[in-house]
């Protein structure tokens, strides 16, 4: 367990944990850009006698979890990126890397940073695709890649020696006081089935994206959490739906009755409508 640190830095970014093994390191998910210079610090004083970070692997293509990687390509310019194939080809495209480019300078602005990001847009890719069931062998450490789609076509969470599960976001996210805030987006069954896989690796720890290990106490009902949370926000999209309110209506409605102060905290407003409205679509889309 002393051989996986959090090295994350930066609000709203998505956690970054440090993986060391005996022969290579591996960097989970890398934060916002905007805080990069802030992540490559952390991970420098981990890293000692000459050891270079070799992998970088992301959960999905998400700004929030993916933003420091042209950072962290100057440094360590051999670094392997590695994701799905379906996230490598996200990030071939235009549309999409200006996007990522937007949202990630909507939240330097809100989390204080007054200048402009200025990193090259053909450093912001994926190197090699990985897939379910895929090892990666650090020496002595074994990450073991699992496909847990719902939040994205490319979400990822992965096992660390049987023992230290990171779940992708597509599971949900835990705030600071435990509550579980749904986060799928592209499917609700699809949702369910990953939840139900990271529960089958039994693994003893779990670092939930944006909070970290989660509690001792909220351990054993992390996975029933989730479950009930996607439940929770697939109901209440459809009761709505079914007294007649559009999809402008039912934003709205979800809104005010999910994004708390906590949710505020967690997610800039534009990734929060970004995402909402498309999981509103998905729930309307699949009744
Ligand atoms: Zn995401």
């Amino acid at each position: 367990m002393n051989n996986i640190i959090n090295v994350t830095s930066g609000k709203g970014s998505s956690t970054a944990f440090l993986i060391l093994g005996e022969d290579k390191t591996a960097l989970i998910d890398c934060g916002m850009a905007y805080c990069a210079s802030n992540l490559i610090r952390n991970i420098q004083q981990v890293l000692e006698d000459g050891r270079k970070l070799e992998y970088i692997l992301l959960s999905h293509s998400h700004y929030d979890h993916i933003g420091a990687v042209p950072y962290l390509r100057k440094v360590w310019p051999d670094v392997k990126v590695l994701a799905a194939e379906y996230a490598q080809n996200v990030l071939t495209k235009e549309s999409a890397l200006k996007t990522i480019r937007e949202l990630g300078n909507g939240a330097a602005a809100l989390y204080g940073e007054s200048q402009l990001l200025n990193y090259d847009d053909n450093l912001m890719k994926v190197d090699e695709k990985i897939s379910d069931g895929d090892l990666i062998d650090l020496g002595g450490t074994t990450i073991t890649v699992l496909e847990t789609l719902g939040h994205t076509k490319c979400s990822l969470s992965f096992l660390v020696n049987n023992q230290v599960i990171f779940p992708s976001e597509t599971s949900g996210v835990m705030s600071k006081s435990g509550k579980l805030y749904s986060s799928f987006i592209i499917s609700y069954k699809e949702t369910i089935d990953s939840i139900k896989k990271c529960q089958k690796t039994n693994a003893k720890y779990i670092v939930s994206p944006h909070l970290g290990f989660v509690s001792e106490s909220e351990t054993p009902i992390y996975w029933e959490k989730c479950m009930e949370a996607a439940n929770r926000t697939r109901n209440f999209v459809l009761e709505l739906f079914q007294e007649g309110f559009d999809e402008d209506k039912i934003f709205e409605e979800y809104k005010k009755n999910f994004q708390d102060k906590e949710a505020r905290s967690l997610q800039p407003d534009k990734a929060f409508e970004i995402n909402n409205r498309a999981m509103i679509k998905s729930i309307i889309n699949n009744k």
